[in-house]
């Protein structure tokens, strides 16, 4: 017993078992699916803030990446992630704000090549040599408003946008494979919603997942 729990407290350094316990809290709080949770325990979240925040990597929270933007919370990213999921086995995925590049490497890991735009240069910038450096080699990355989708690449099979819209931009729609799916906070601060939206030939199929609170998704390139 005590050689065990000595073996176990040597072989498992503070920040896996942190992580794994903020598994164990996503699986309490309703995702379910075995993969997005694989990610989520795979991809070393701590590396993807800065040195002051490491201690807090693996708490279920949003966190500063600088320029007034944010990592989004465990939680979210595993929603959406699973909401982009059920159902369906995406290939090319689009990620509008790219930021710390977090929400970019859990996608990573579950379809075949994801495409990702951030409109902060230097955000962009850092994810790129982050994800290099973490030898992620299946991630496509453009310095872009994704307002208007990214073109050179489309259609998307899924796409994710991980800020908030005041309205669905109509070029997302029309990146969408026949059969893809968006998923997107929409609404005012204080007041968004994350919406499935689904393509449905020349139609589409809307579901509301709830409430959510993201920072806006903005206009133009900085
Ligand atoms: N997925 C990121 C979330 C970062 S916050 C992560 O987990 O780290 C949202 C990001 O969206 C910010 O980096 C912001 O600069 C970016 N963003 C906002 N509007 C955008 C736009 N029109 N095009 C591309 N990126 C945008």
């Amino acid at each position: 017993m005590s050689m065990l729990r000595s073996h176990r407290g040597a072989a498992a350094p503070a920040t896996s078992s942190a992580q794994q316990r903020l598994v164990e809290a996503l699986r309490q709080q309703g995702v379910s699916n075995e993969r997005v949770l694989a990610a989520l325990g795979k991809v070393p979240r701590h590396q993807f803030v800065d040195d002051a925040l490491k201690n807090r990597a693996y708490e279920n929270n949003a966190l500063p990446i600088g320029h007034a933007q944010t990592i989004s919370q465990p939680l979210v990213v595993a929603m959406m992630t699973q909401a982009l999921l059920t159902g369906r086995r995406p290939q090319r995925v689009l990620e509008v704000g790219t930021g710390s590049g977090y929400q970019t490497a859990v996608l990573a890991e579950l379809v075949t090549t994801v495409f990702t735009v951030e409109r902060i240069k230097p955000l962009s910038e850092a994810a790129r040599r982050r994800l290099a450096g973490l030898n992620y080699r299946n991630i496509h990355f453009g310095y872009a408003d994704g307002i208007n989708g990214w073109p050179p690449y489309a259609p998307y099979d899924g796409i994710i946008v991980t800020a908030g819209a005041a309205a669905v931009p109509e070029a997302l729609i029309q990146q969408l494979s026949p059969s893809g799916r968006l998923i997107i906070p929409v609404g005012p601060q204080g007041a968004q919603s994350l919406r499935v939206i689904d393509r449905r030939g020349a139609g589409i199929r809307e579901q509301d997942m709830g409430a959510v609170s993201f920072v806006p998704l903005l206009a133009g390139k900085v």
